[in-house]
């Protein structure tokens, strides 16, 4: 049987592919509307997460406590969405997403927001 050749691996170019993606990312973050966009992105990401403080603060604080007592019930229903390059872990439960942005705190305390997901979310 003769094999489709949109089945077949793509092949392999040296890494050339690879770097040109690379090469274009840097391009595009470096670019002033883009950094523009990220700031505004995080900016609001901090109104939305101070805005909903009142209602998901008292999960932090379960968060908190369960780190300090090893309650492993709560660790199991956490949601597994976390930004861990940015130091942000979502302390929601799971299956919220359709509902509500992930929440919790950025590494500098502060509350955050955050819709979607990261490569980092593993
Ligand atoms: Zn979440």
């Amino acid at each position: 049987m003769e094999e489709h050749a949109s089945l077949r691996p793509a092949a392999t170019d040296g890494g050339t592919t690879g770097r040109e993606a690379e090469t274009t990312i840097l391009v595009l973050l470096a670019d002033p509307e883009v950094r523009r966009l990220g700031e505004e992105i995080r900016l609001e990401e901090l109104r939305l997460g101070l805005h909903l403080r009142a209602r998901y603060g008292a999960l932090q604080d379960r968060r908190e406590r369960a780190v300090r007592e090893g309650d492993h019930a709560v660790h199991q229903r956490v949601c597994p969405g976390k930004h861990g390059q940015w130091g942000r872990i979502c302390i929601l439960d799971a299956g919220h997403e359709s509902a509500d942005p992930h929440w919790g705190v950025n590494a500098e305390g502060q509350p955050v927001a955050w819709v979607g997901s990261a490569p980092d979310d593993d």
